[in-house]
């Protein structure tokens, strides 16, 4: 692509969050490739999305909090035009004028955007694990239907796509996801029940939200991630395998069944992947920071410690129990984390909950975005109700 006329339309839902700033950089860098159509946030922040507002001028500002709506429109004065509500994402998501979205909403509550933007035709740069986590298979299916592309921007799933890129899915072996390992690697899990949610959210390689960085302490961020990969690459959950690699340059790597291993290395700044979704199937250069491969040093990889193993576990069981199984199993996790962040419960607790929520639950297939919906709010009020229990 070249010029103004032809530049790539986005939707950015989740803009103020930590992938859509980093997102507003990459436009940013490649402004002759990429407009900003439209912008879509909770409203948490207003100052942020006004001035992201005049900046990139969109033809439309989503917000879901109305209040906060009206205070942005009122602010704006007319600079675009301000949604509210409850539809406000997807109308953000479905625009005429967008070619792609990027999907940077935390949680469950991205996946009835996500949805309506595959339906819709609109190319996915997909940040929200959790829709994929949810209703993975549903999601595929309305992608295939309506020829939409999606395009992780998850550094690990970034990671694997590129390295599936040198092979036939056929010639495979199995994938392997790196992890950081998290802030807690090696501290004794003994002193676990001290744990302040400052600490937690304090992640040593990458800057995140709240919300992911709690769950790379827990290591639920891995389990998470392990579902998405079986959801977007279609293999199943024992060709897929996880690798503590402290120092997050290795972002992940496929195993073909010649023996020969294609990893993607890369500086830990989320920029990389998400330039890379939105230039998929090109690549763009830019002046970002990027590796020296002889001040690299040492690259250590090793097995996940038996300590930090619980999450992954609990991951692996949803995907064997199937259907509503992963649904319920994200859903647990977010009210627990919530609690957490809250102060409501300990560090130690928080798997806990997402353990008794699964073991309370039995699965049924998800056939339809409102079973998957469903299925999330029941199992937040089973965690609810597990976390009150004294
Ligand atoms: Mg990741």
């Amino acid at each position: 692509m070249s010029g103004g006329a032809d530049r790539q339309r986005l939707a950015i839902l989740g803009s103020t969050g930590s992938i859509g700033r980093s997102a507003l950089e990459v436009v940013r860098h490649h402004a002759d490739r990429l407009v900003v159509t439209a912008l879509a946030a909770y409203g948490h922040d207003l100052e942020l999305l006004e001035a992201q507002a005049r900046e990139f001028r969109p033809r439309l500002v989503a917000v879901v909090d109305g209040a906060a709506a009206d205070e942005l429109r009122a602010r704006l004065g007319g600079v675009t035009e301000v949604v509210a509500g409850e539809g406000a994402l997807e109308r953000a998501a479905t625009h005429a004028e967008v070619d792609r979205v990027v999907a940077a909403i935390v949680g469950a509550a991205g996946l009835r955007p996500v949805h309506a933007a595959l339906a819709a035709g609109k190319d996915l740069a997909l940040a929200n694990k959790e829709s994929f986590v949810v209703a993975g298979a549903l999601l595929r299916a309305v992608a295939r239907r309506s020829g939409a592309a999606i395009v992780p921007i998850d550094s690990e799933h970034a990671a694997l796509h590129q390295a599936l890129r040198c092979g036939e899915s056929r010639e495979v072996r199995r994938l392997v996801l790196t992890a950081s390992g998290g802030p807690f690697l090696d501290r004794d899990p003994s002193s676990w029940g001290e744990i302040e949610p400052a600490e937690a959210v304090d992640h040593p390689k990458w800057e995140m939200g709240p919300k992911i960085s709690v769950d790379s302490a827990t290591l639920m961020n891995k389990g998470l991630e392990l579902i998405e990969a079986c959801r977007l690459f279609d293999l199943p959950g024992e060709r897929i395998e996880i690798v503590i690699h402290p120092q997050s340059i290795v972002h992940s790597m496929v195993e073909y069944c010649d023996g020969s291993w294609i990893a993607q290395l890369a500086v830990n700044d989320m920029v990389l992947p998400i330039q890379y979704a939105l230039a998929y199937p090109e690549r763009w250069s830019n002046r970002f920071p990027r590796l020296e491969p002889a001040e690299l040093g040492t690259l250590e990889f090793r097995p996940v410690p038996a300590h930090l193993r619980r999450a992954v576990e609990l991951a692996r069981g949803a995907l064997a129990a199937g259907g509503s199984a992963c649904a319920v199993l994200n859903a647990a996790n977010e009210a627990a984390v919530n609690a957490f962040l809250d102060g409501r419960i300990g560090f130690p607790r928080i798997l806990d909950v997402v353990g008794e929520v699964v073991a309370a639950h039995r699965p049924e297939e998800i056939d339809s975005l409102e079973q998957a919906l469903e299925w999330d709010s029941w199992a937040h009020g089973c965690a609810e109700q597990a976390l009150s229990a004294p």
